[in-house]
């Protein structure tokens, strides 16, 4: 059987109002009609998804086409197997094609076929309803050729158009097929075209895409919200510039809305009642009570009594029932600062509330149930005391969901100026003292200073220098013996943001200050000659 002696009536069969090719049903399909499809789906999803819907559509026929020719005859070679398509395509009037040459290699698999098509239907609908094309547009045609050589060969082919019926000036489509190992990189941008577009995948990506553009909407909004109100009781310490500090305050603000137990760590004085309390604000608790209770400061009885509540007649003294905090705070949140210096028995009491989500008052009997979110906080190592037993590590793993661990000051080198200046503002405002001012002779001792109270120091120290002032401006006579006094000075600035002549001046200062000013030990401590060492400090002007 050769593919030139296939006729319409013997390809086609006709019988009880049906079209068949040799069993499976064909439609006959008004130009116009597909021309208007056409049209209306580039319109509705575009250029390319119309591409990839008809591209894929042309090769299913390709392919289906081939394998129906296989079944159905007996073919000379493969040749003219692979002729029959072309021949099929002209005679149901899809187009008309000139095999102009070919070349296939069975060891190597290549493959080679130049073809040119006249009468392009596909062109034909294109033009109908969207007009000339810059590109060639016989998506279909090409992808049929491509699906059934494919089949033919066994190998993935694809055909190219070069060149198209479509596009101004031209009179009949050219198109170039190969095996896809022949087209190397050419054939990259059309591949796409042959696969199905994962639409569930891509409905994912931009779901989490969504996502995260939401995320990072919401944390700019919390941000900006921080910023309106700086003045707001305890948040000048909430707005940062440091780097370490903002992460934190990012990882805060992302489970805060969430029941998420948080465990709130660093040094005393950091901040970390203020961070609980902006936690707390930017719940869906914000509107119930924020109660704290600092556990380290209460002996175990009462500790008991003020968390639980307690019946009238539980212990001397208890003449009414009273409520604990943990249903003062209802529907709200409670806050543990010193948690880890809460006794043993405390912790077993705390736990058991904790996992049953109920208490039992002192001196009652009946169980109540509790809705609270437990945020808390303690400058202990809590890892170390778990290992020697001082506390439990299933309270520790309840209470500690969430670790944020607050930086100390000496830490926040960025933050310490602006942190003083709106401290001194909120100081000032509580005392009516009007225009308050940091001289800023006193920069340079701020900074010396490692402020081991963290904040809390740091505002105290400016209360109590702004009390001492008559014009509402600090100068440096006006802070604390101890923050003049060179030995203290252990530089903490970080070093990130400095040129390198600053940390240079600062590392030999402090050199020479530990060798009480003894140049000879100090150049050699510092491996530099004594010559260099007067220099350096004649430039400073530390003669
Ligand atoms: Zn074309």
């Amino acid at each position: 059987m050769r593919a030139e002696d296939l006729t319409l009536d013997e390809l086609v069969s006709f019988s009880d109002g049906q079209l068949s090719l040799h069993g499976r049903r064909l439609v006959i399909h008004s130009l116009h009609a597909f021309a208007h499809l056409r049209g209306d789906l580039v319109r509705s999803i575009g250029l390319e998804q119309t591409r990839r819907l008809l591209t894929r559509y042309g090769y299913y026929s390709g392919q289906a086409d081939a394998a129906a020719m296989k079944r159905v005859y007996n073919w000379d070679s493969l040749d003219e197997w692979l002729l029959a398509g072309p021949r099929v395509h002209a005679l149901v009037g899809v187009v008309r094609t000139h095999i102009r040459s070919m070349t296939w290699e069975p060891e190597t698999k290549r493959f080679e076929m130049e073809i040119t098509w006249r009468g392009s239907g596909e062109a034909e609908e294109h033009q109908l309803e969207l007009g000339s094309s810059e590109e060639p547009i016989c998506w279909m045609l090409t992808a049929y050729a491509s699906g059934y050589a494919s089949f033919c060969l066994g190998t993935p082919v694809y055909f190219i158009e070069s060149q198209c019926r479509c596009q101004p000036g031209c009179r009949v489509c050219r198109a170039t097929g190969r095996d896809e190992a022949s087209w190397g990189e050419a054939i990259t941008p059309h591949l796409p075209f042959y696969q199905s577009d994962d639409i569930i995948g891509k409905i994912q990506n931009l779901t989490g895409e969504l996502k995260r553009q939401q995320d990072e909407i919401d944390r700019q909004r919390r941000r900006l919200e921080r910023l309106r109100r700086p003045n707001a009781p305890g948040t000048p310490f909430i707005e940062t510039r440091n780097p370490a500090f903002q992460r934190i305050l990012d990882v805060a603000d992302r489970v805060a809305p969430y029941d998420t137990a948080i465990l709130i760590t660093g040094e005393s004085g950091t901040g970390k009642e203020v961070l609980a309390r902006h936690i707390h604000r930017q719940s869906r608790r914000a509107a119930a009570p924020f109660q704290a209770i600092n556990c380290g400061s209460l002996p175990e009885t009462l500790l008991e009594s003020e968390l639980f509540g307690h019946r009238a007649g539980a212990f001397t003294g208890a003449v009414h029932d009273r409520l604990g905090l943990f249903e003062q705070a209802s529907g709200g949140t409670l806050f543990l600062d010193e948690v880890g210096e809460m006794p043993p028995s405390m912790q077993v009491k705390l736990l058991r509330a904790l996992q049953e989500k109920e208490i039992i008052p002192v001196g009652g009997n009946k169980p109540r149930k509790i809705d609270i979110r437990v945020l808390s906080a303690t400058n202990r190592r809590l890892a170390t005391d778990i290992r020697t037993g001082k506390f439990r590590d299933d309270l520790f793993y309840r209470l500690a969901v969430v670790e944020l661990e607050l930086p100390p000051l000496r830490e926040r080198h960025e933050d310490l100026l602006p942190l003083a200046r709106l401290l001194l503002n909120e100081i000032a405002h509580r005392h009516s003292i009007a225009n308050p001012r940091l001289d800023p002779k006193c920069h340079d001792l701020l900074f010396a200073y490692p402020w081991p109270g963290n904040i809390r120091e740091l505002a105290n120290t400016l209360e109590r220098a702004l009390l001492l002032t008559r014009s509402g401006t600090i100068h440096p006579d006006h802070l604390p013996s101890h923050l003049h006094e060179p030995a203290t000075i252990a530089f903490p600035r970080s070093n990130e943001d400095r040129p390198l002549a600053d940390v240079e001046r600062d590392h030999i200062l402090t050199v020479l200050r530990s060798t009480d000013g003894n140049r000879r030990k100090a150049a050699r401590i510092l491996g530099i000659g004594e010559t260099t060492l007067w220099r350096r400090l004649r430039q400073y002007g530390e003669e």
